[in-house]
């Protein structure tokens, strides 16, 4: 959630946390619980339901398994999940709009597990949306796992915002600029930022090592990357209008390749990045922008 606005500087110059086998366990506790609940959110996304209502079932969820939900109050975030819908990109306040066929909507969900956070989002369909919709759903999950295919020892951060950024712009759609993902765990934002695209200094990226923990938040946009806010402080929005999807995992450095923490089942053995994910049915995974 809460994609970072990168250049604050509050990242700059701060250590990345590398995090222990048993914080890890944690994350991955948590990441599961927030698989868990966006698939209840993408089940419960029909006609008619309000955000508000949504909120509330992601707080049942979390909290019946013993979590937090990680963005209540968090920079007085007024909710439990950002619920983002068409133009929306992120940080979209749960509310009595409803949903009406045709909408996307992106969820972003934090749950917080013994201290340890994980973090994802997913943007689903309400009833039957435009091909373009689809495309766009399609191709920000998809740029969700070329990121992820590069989080491995040796690379840098610049590799992940380099795959997702090609992958975004080969298919004629924008990613926002505005917002960034994180690193994540002992605290919702931590170091280092991880842009999705590159903005010049991928030369002194940082390198990924084991124990690193991030979270990878494709938003791409249906139009340009321009972003506005609501006055509400928190609601980003398409400057132009046309749609906005956000897809997002947890995931974690290991010695080969990455393991992804928010997924409902653990993954076999790990040390892998599944390319193929974003063909498991509905997406299943979260935003940031949150
Ligand atoms: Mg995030």
């Amino acid at each position: 959630m809460i994609a970072r606005k990168p250049r604050t500087g509050s990242a700059r110059g701060r250590k990345i946390i590398l995090k222990s086998e048993q914080e890890i366990a944690l994350m991955r506790r948590a990441g599961r619980i927030v698989a868990l609940t966006l698939q209840r959110l993408a089940d419960s996304a029909q006609p008619g339901i309000s955000t508000q209502e949504l909120d509330r079932i992601a707080d049942t969820t979390i909290r019946s398994f013993g979590a937090l939900p990680s963005f209540y109050k968090l920079y007085g975030y007024p909710a439990n999940i950002c619920a983002s819908i068409n133009d929306e990109v992120v940080h979209g306040i749960p509310g009595d709009r409803t949903l009406r066929p045709g909408d996307i909507v992106s969820f972003d969900v934090g749950a917080t597990v013994e201290g340890m956070i994980a973090d994802a989002a997913t943007t689903v369909a309400v009833g039957a949306i435009s091909p373009g919709a689809r495309d766009l759903l399609k191709v920000t999950s998809e740029a969700l796992s070329r990121g992820i295919a590069q989080a491995r020892p040796g690379n840098r951060i610049a590799d992940i915002s380099a795959a997702v950024q090609r992958h975004v712009e080969s298919h004629d759609f924008s990613v926002v600029r505005k917002l960034v993902g994180h690193g994540v765990g002992r605290s919702m934002h931590e170091p280092p930022h991880v842009p999705n695209f590159l903005d010049g200094t991928s030369d002194s990226s940082p390198e990924l090592v084991p124990g690193m923990t991030l979270a990878i938040e494709p938003m791409v946009n249906q139009g340009a990357w321009q972003v506005v806010q609501d006055d509400d402080g928190w609601t980003y929005r398409t400057k132009d209008g046309s749609l906005s999807a956000h897809f997002e995992h947890t995931i974690v450095v290991t010695g080969e390749q990455c393991e992804i923490l928010t997924l409902r089942e653990a993954p076999g053995r790990s040390n892998r990045a599944p390319e193929d994910h974003s063909r498991a049915g509905r997406p299943l995974r979260t935003p940031a922008g949150g």
